[in-house]
């Protein structure tokens, strides 16, 4: 390997990130000391405490060749926003300018961000809104086209105070379960634990793409997924050559991924080919919630941008395209404290680690309680094509909890008592040369959008493009709701040992319906599913409504995450944001129908007759085929054109209406079933359009010649 090749992992990892090792060395003690109490206790910041910081701050990012500093938030688009400020302040007399960056411009911003969706909550002539630092994660500097930028994690507020953004409600959500968790702790006489923070891995699915094709495909550009496109033969996925040429341009893009993420602190960890041909995969080590969360939207951006240098283009859209596995986001789930137990770990013997059995019963009864909530939490225009369409996970929300458990609580439910644990046994491969090892106790199970995996819990459903907020926003909210409701009974319980192990019993018995360790894509589920009324919600209209049903508002509230009001905007918001996605896939399918791909059809035709009218010169009896071909064609023309027109009459229904649910039923109903017609037209055309002419790359283009 050459000198310039070698990455030292070590050196770099971290090397843009302002974090504890840095701010040790470069704060004053005192200061250093405040920031801490703040991070951990939550105490607020002082501005003379912050000035302080944000002058080292400053000058830490100018040495590393910073010139812009930004306040990086995530409104409810679920992306991220920022923006830009030069550290130069006015001018002084002699011509020369000074850096400056004050402890208020670090604490508080306020970006003119009227236009972010508020779901009424303000309207753009009292449009203030606020940045707020959000010190438990780290400042960091990236670097891209626009140079070396400083960002600072925030919060987004209006400003009477409500979330205009995922983070806020998150670090709500959060206080929320440490409370309740801690209060879990002490009942089984935790006098040392002072913390309790979710613990999130965030597995992150993505499509590679030549950017060469990819520009050729305005559906792509648009709408993030294909809009039209055939299947390519069956079987190509298996090409060996294709699998060679694709490998050395992403091993060389991967690489280049690790290190920019490495730089920024974001613990990279896992890559590897996923099912689909061009799908691939990225896991870091699991952070504290909101921190995982940024690092999520990082990677997000990171794979952009380095696929862009490598002349690639990421495609993080749940379903780009249609007859090949979509992409999630696993979003793995534990409650650490801050002395390193994990909440979440059964140990050798669950039957006897009654605190175990206590969170994983109020974990089950949380998600069968809250089911809608979660589904609603992971419900996306892109994730519709996943949930509900046939793939993994299912739109049906179920828990796995594999032999091991599930023995267990099988002999609680049914004796009364638990009195062992199924224990691993020893793998036997039947290689003399591979040493035995012993087995999990349990299986996984790939199926299950909720899977219990070890020492943590596997939330499957969540869309590759979206937040990791949202899913950990109700995961926090409805299992501290959970943990509320036990330690009030047991903190006043005459005999906690009676009371708890009857506790654990109701739990496990009321619960169990969510229970399901069979496979999750098999219609034998959905029927049992729905036998034990279980809901299956197959579309995201139909999810929204669990965010601010009644007993979702009852738990919000109860617990500060969320007022109505802010509820009710997000519902407001994410009716229209589905209605504006499926509003921007009909215009892109009628605009490339109609100037690319008809015509291009069209022009196939006349190339059609023209060839069967040479030909019959020579012999009436030749152009057969030439002749069947063209009447084919023309009569998908004909179909396509009608699905065009019809598509046309929905889009500009739907455009006309109000927003809110009538206007995203509208679209769902009739918009997307118009869209499909078109489809359906369109790919038939194109198996039989002579490929020269065909408009756009194909499906076996796009997804084997990278
Ligand atoms: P998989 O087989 O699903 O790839 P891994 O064990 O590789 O499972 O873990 C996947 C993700 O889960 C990683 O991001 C990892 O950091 C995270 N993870 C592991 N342990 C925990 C935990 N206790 N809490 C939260 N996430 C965890
Ligand atoms: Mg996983």
């Amino acid at each position: 390997m050459t000198e310039e090749n070698k990455i030292n992992v070590s050196a770099i990892f971290g090397e843009n990130v302002f974090n504890d090792s840095v701010m040790r060395e470069r704060l004053p003690k005192k200061v250093y000391k405040k920031l801490h109490e703040t991070i951990e206790n939550g105490a607020e910041l002082d501005l003379e405490t912050a000035d302080v910081i944000a002058h080292e701050m400053k000058e830490w990012a100018i040495e590393k060749g910073a010139t812009h500093y930004t306040h990086w938030f995530q409104p409810m688009t679920g992306m991220t926003a920022e923006k830009h400020d030069s550290f130069i302040a006015a001018p002084m007399e002699d011509g020369r300018v000074l850096m400056s960056f004050s402890g208020k411009e670090l604490i508080k911003g306020e970006p003119d961000a009227s236009s972010f969706p508020s779901g009424g909550l303000r309207s753009t002539f009292e449009a203030r809104g606020y940045t707020a630092w959000d010190c438990t994660s780290n400042a960091f500097i990236r670097e891209d086209s626009a140079g070396a930028t400083l960002c600072i994690p925030t919060a987004f507020c209006s400003y009477t105070g409500e979330a205009l953004d995922q983070k806020t409600p998150l670090l709500r959500s959060m206080e929320a379960i440490n409370k309740e968790s801690l209060r879990i702790l002490k009942l089984f006489g935790n006098t040392t634990s002072k913390r309790v923070i979710p613990s999130v891995g965030g597995e992150q699915e993505y499509f590679i793409v030549d950017r060469q094709k990819y520009l050729k495909r305005k559906d792509l550009i648009f709408a993030g997924r294909t809009l039209f496109g055939a299947m390519p033969p069956k079987g190509q996925e298996m090409d060996d050559h294709y699998f060679g040429t694709l490998r050395s341009r992403i091993g060389a893009f991967m690489r280049d991924v690790n290190i920019e993420l490495w730089k920024l602190g974001v613990t990279s960890k896992t890559q590897h080919n996923e099912v689909a041909p061009g799908q691939h995969e990225l896991a870091p080590i699991y952070a504290p919630c909101n921190v995982a969360t940024d690092h999520n939207q990082i990677i997000m951006e990171t794979l952009k941008r380095v696929a862009y240098r490598h002349d690639l283009h990421c495609i993080l859209h749940e379903k780009p395209f249609a007859g090949v596995n979509g992409s999630g986001k696993h979003n793995n789930w534990s409650l650490t404290t801050d002395d390193g137990i994990n909440m979440l770990d059964p140990g050798k013997k669950p039957h006897e680690n009654k605190m175990f059995l206590l969170v994983l019963t109020c974990i089950i009864k949380a998600v069968d309680e809250h089911a809608d909530l979660l589904r609603a939490s992971a419900a996306d225009v892109g994730n519709d094509h996943r949930l509900g369409a046939d793939e993994a996970p299912p739109a049906i929300l179920s828990i796995f909890l594999g032999s091991q458990l599930q023995d267990v609580l099988d002999q609680l439910i049914n004796a009364g008592e638990a009195d062992h644990s199924i224990k691993g046994s020893v793998l036997d491969t039947g290689v003399s040369t591979i040493p035995d090892f012993m087995k999990d106790a349990t299986d996984r199970n790939r199926t299950s959008p909720f899977a219990f995996t070890g020492n943590k819990f596997e939330f499957r459903m969540v869309g590759s493009k979206d937040s990791l907020a949202e899913p950990n926003i109700v995961l926090n909210t409805i299992v501290a709701g959970a943990f509320a409701e036990a330690a009030d009974e047991l903190e006043k319980a005459a005999d906690f040992d009676i009371t708890l192990h009857n506790l654990i019993k109701k739990y496990a018995t009321e619960h169990q319906r969510i229970i399901f360790n069979g496979d999750g894509y098999s219609d034998g589920w959905v029927r049992e599913a729905e036998r034990r009324g279980l809901p299956n919600v197959k579309n995201m209209v139909d999810a929204i409504p669990a965010f601010n049903s009644e007993k979702s508002v009852a738990l919000f509230e109860r617990f500060g995450v969320f007022t109505k009001a802010e509820l009710d905007s997000r519902v407001e918001i994410e009716y229209e944001i589905y209605a504006k996605t499926i509003n921007i896939e009909a215009k892109s399918m009628i605009d490339i129908a109609s100037k690319h791909i008809l015509p291009a059809v069209i022009r196939n035709s006349t190339r059609l007759a023209d060839s069967v009218n040479q030909v019959k010169q020579v012999n009436a009896s030749y152009g057969t085929v030439q002749e069947s071909v063209l009447n084919e064609t023309d009569h998908l023309l004909v179909k396509a054109n009608a699905a065009l027109k019809r598509l046309t009459i929905e889009e500009e229904v739907g455009k006309s209406m109000a927003p809110g649910r009538e206007q995203a039923v509208h679209y769902r109903d009739h918009v997307l079933t118009a869209m499909e017609g078109l489809r359906a037209a369109v790919d038939q055309l194109e198996f039989i359009t002579d490929k020269d002419i065909w408009p756009m790359p194909s499906y076996g283009d796009l997804l084997f010649e990278v």
